[in-house]
């Protein structure tokens, strides 16, 4: 007998019968003999609706509201599959993120999982309950305050309890039957990826590839959690996140991520001095702005040009807090450029094959796409391009680095 940690999302729980569906699911692996512990997302998309009913009251509502208000969403369907294991006759019991001892840093709608105090869930198991838990949301421990972990979140929810309840597996149901060597919404020759290492993961994961939150894979790596991203409604394999992924022939790039929405900013003219990068970078991230790739372009003995991308939700405070440290700085002029996407390659292979970027670029130019900036890592190669030419890089990326080839399938 072992413990199994189940997490269904918003489409795979998105009706009464993708509910009982997921009942069912679970009913499996209780009826082996496992403990099992559930999570779920909210409804379908819930969580959109209400975003948008916010947005109708305000065009900034406070975090804290935006928290108690999102958390709804997950209650709902704790509740409903509960109802739908009880129906089935088995003991069930939802609990609500605080109340399975999920506690949270302090910081609104993107709050970090600090701690679990499992006793609760471990009583409850030890009892012969299936406990199910709402994905996304957590509680600081000293006010109280009910917490969201960032849209994605539920991911991070079930692998942190796999990790707190040393569980033998985590299971991401989804629809899809698996992470793909892109998103296969967008590229239909998208192929399933067996397995795939947690270091490859967490790259495309924090690159865009939205099938799992950073921060699950994050988890899962560092307390080496076994987990397996497949399909709610199909009966097949999915895809393994694991330590090393099985090697498949002639593997440089395993997969592509994507994401648009990206503005790139240049300070121009700022002053050589030995201070001035560090306080520019001080500055903004003193004000919490992300930056992402930064390139220097020297001007001259005197003076140099700064670019760097942010995401584009954030250009009017990034314009607030430079406008506000100008003078301090000495720089003439900020130039933004919006409308911009990121395109990434990903792949360990990288590391010993010294042309994958090489053959990115050529495969890029060969289809007039223009890259505006390149960042690099032993393991990934990203490339901003017009937003507008984002698909077309991705398809293009996906034939040069022949992904849509059948590699020899790892045993199950
Ligand atoms: P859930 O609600 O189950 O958490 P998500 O919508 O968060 O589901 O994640 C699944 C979606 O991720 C897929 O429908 C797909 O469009 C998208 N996706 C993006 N990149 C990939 C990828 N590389 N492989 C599989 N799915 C991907
Ligand atoms: N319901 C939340 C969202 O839509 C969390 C999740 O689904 O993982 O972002
Ligand atoms: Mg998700």
């Amino acid at each position: 007998m072992g413990i199994i940690v189940q997490k269904f999302g918003g489409t795979s729980v998105g009706s009464i019968e993708r509910i009982q569906n997921a009942a069912r699911r679970v009913i499996k692996e209780a009826d082996q003999g496992n403990q099992v512990v559930v999570v779920v997302s909210a409804m379908g998309k819930t969580t959109d609706d209400l975003v948008s009913l916010a947005s109708q009251l305000s065009a900034q509502p406070s975090k804290r509201e935006m928290d108690m208000l999102l958390s709804t969403g997950e209650q709902v369907t704790i509740a409903l599959l509960s109802m739908a294991l009880q129906a089935e006759g088995k003991n069930a019991v939802s609990l609500t993120g605080w109340q399975a001892g999920i506690e949270t840093e302090d910081r609104p709608s993107n709050a970090r999982i600090l701690n679990i105090d499992t006793s609760r869930i471990v009583g409850l198991l030890d009892k012969e309950n299936i406990v199910i838990v709402a994905g996304f949301q957590g509680m600081v421990e000293k006010t109280r305050e009910i917490t969201t972990l960032g849209r994605g979140g539920s991911d991070t929810t079930a692998v942190a309890l796999a990790a707190a309840l040393g569980a033998d597996r985590c299971d991401i149901y989804t629809d899809v039957t698996g992470v793909f060597t892109t998103d296969p919404r967008v590229v239909a020759s998208a192929r399933k990826i067996p397995s795939i290492s947690y270091d490859e993961m967490l790259e495309m994961a924090n690159l865009g590839a939205g099938v799992l939150h950073p921060r699950a894979v994050e988890f899962a790596k560092n307390f080496q959690v076994k987990l397996e991203v497949r399909s709610s409604l199909a009966e097949e394999r999915g895809t393994l996140v694991e330590e090393e992924a099985t090697m498949e022939q002639n593997l440089m790039v395993r997969g592509l991520a994507f994401e648009g929405n990206i503005t790139k900013i240049t300070v121009a003219n700022l002053p050589n001095g030995i201070e001035t990068l560090s306080s520019l970078f001080s500055t903004l991230a003193d004000n919490g702005i992300n930056v992402d790739i930064i390139i220097q372009n020297v001007v001259n003995e005197s003076t140099t040009n700064i670019s760097f991308s942010i995401d584009s939700s954030v250009l009017g405070e990034t314009q607030d807090v430079l406008a506000a440290c100008q003078q301090e700085l000495g720089f003439e002029s900020i130039i933004t450029e919006g409308g911009l996407a990121k395109v990434s390659i990903v792949g360990s292979g990288m590391i010993s094959n010294p042309g994958v970027a090489a053959k990115m670029f050529k495969g890029l130019s060969q289809k007039g796409i223009m890259i505006k900036m390149v960042s690099t890592s032993e393991i990934k190669v990203s490339t901003v391009v017009s937003q507008a030419d984002m698909v077309k890089a991705v398809e293009t990326l996906h034939d040069v680095f022949e992904l849509d080839v059948r590699q020899p399938a790892h045993q199950l």
